[in-house]
C-alpha cells in the first residue's frame, strides 16, 4: 500500500522507509504540512503517518483537521514527540485514528502498518450496511417531506395512500388465494361430483 509520512526529522523518515520496504510498501514524504495538503489528492495514500510538529507554518494536527474537513477518510496515525496523556486526546479530536509516540517503537510501528494493510484488504464487512440502510432512508424521506407542507399534504395524501395500499395489498393476496385454491381443490373434487370437467380423470369410477 501507499504510506504518506509527513515528517521533518530525516532519522524518523528513514526508519519508516526501512519498515515499509520490508512490507513492500511505497512511502511518499513531505517535511511540511502545506505540501502534504497540496499533493494529497494526487498522492492518494492508503495510510498517513503525521508528525505533529512540522517544519512549515501549520502543525500536523492542522493538516489532519483540513483533510477531515475535505472529507478524506484515510486512516491517520499521529506521531508526536512528547508522550503526554493529553496528546492522545488532541490527536483523536483533530481526526487521527490513533497515536504513536517518539522515539518510534519499531515493533509497534510494524504491527500498526500490518494491521492497517489487513484492514485495507478486507472491506466486505462494510459493504452490506449501506444496502440495507438505503431503503430505510427512502421510506423516511417521504413522510418528512409531506409533513413540511401541512395544507397541501391533507389534499394529496388521501389520493396517494389508498392507491399504494391497494396495489401492495392486492398482489400478495392474489397469490395466496390462488395457491390456497389449488391446494384445497384436489381435496374437494373427489368429494363433490358436480365438478364434472375436472373429475372425469378420476380412475376410481
Ligand atoms: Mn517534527
Amino acid at each position: 500500500m501507499k504510506i504518506l509520512y509527513v515528517e521533518d526529522n530525516p532519522a524518523n523518515l528513514s526508519l519508516l522507509q526501512r519498515i515499509a520496504r520490508m512490507g513492500g510498501h511505497i512511502v511518499v514524504s513531505y517535511t511540511d504540512g502545506e505540501s502534504a495538503l497540496t499533493q494529497f489528492e494526487s498522492d492518494k495514500p492508503d495510510l498517513v503517518l503525521m508528525d505533529v510538529q512540522l517544519a512549515g507554518g501549520i502543525t500536523g494536527l492542522d493538516v489532519v483537521r483540513m483533510l477531515r474537513a475535505r472529507g478524506y477518510k484515510t486512516p491517520i496515525i499521529a506521531v508526536t514527540a512528547y508522550a503526554m496523556t493529553g496528546d492522545r486526546d488532541r490527536c483523536i479530536e483533530a481526526g487521527c485514528d490513533t497515536y504513536i509516540a517518539k522515539p518510534l517503537p519499531v515493533a509497534e510501528l510494524v504491527e500498526l502498518v500490518q494491521r492497517y494493510e489487513a484492514r485495507l484488504n478486507a472491506p466486505p464487512v462494510i459493504q452490506p450496511l449501506p444496502s440495507t440502510s438505503t431503503p430505510t432512508v427512502e421510506t423516511k424521506t417521504a413522510p418528512v417531506a409531506a409533513n413540511s407542507e401541512v395544507e397541501v399534504q391533507a389534499v394529496v395524501t388521501p389520493f396517494i395512500e389508498p392507491v399504494l395500499e391497494k396495489e401492495t395489498a392486492a398482489k400478495p393476496e392474489a397469490h395466496e388465494e390462488t395457491k390456497a385454491e389449488r391446494l384445497t381443490a384436489p381435496m374437494i373434487k373427489p368429494m363433490t361430483p358436480p365438478d364434472s370437467p375436472a373429475s372425469p380423470a378420476a380412475p376410481l369410477r
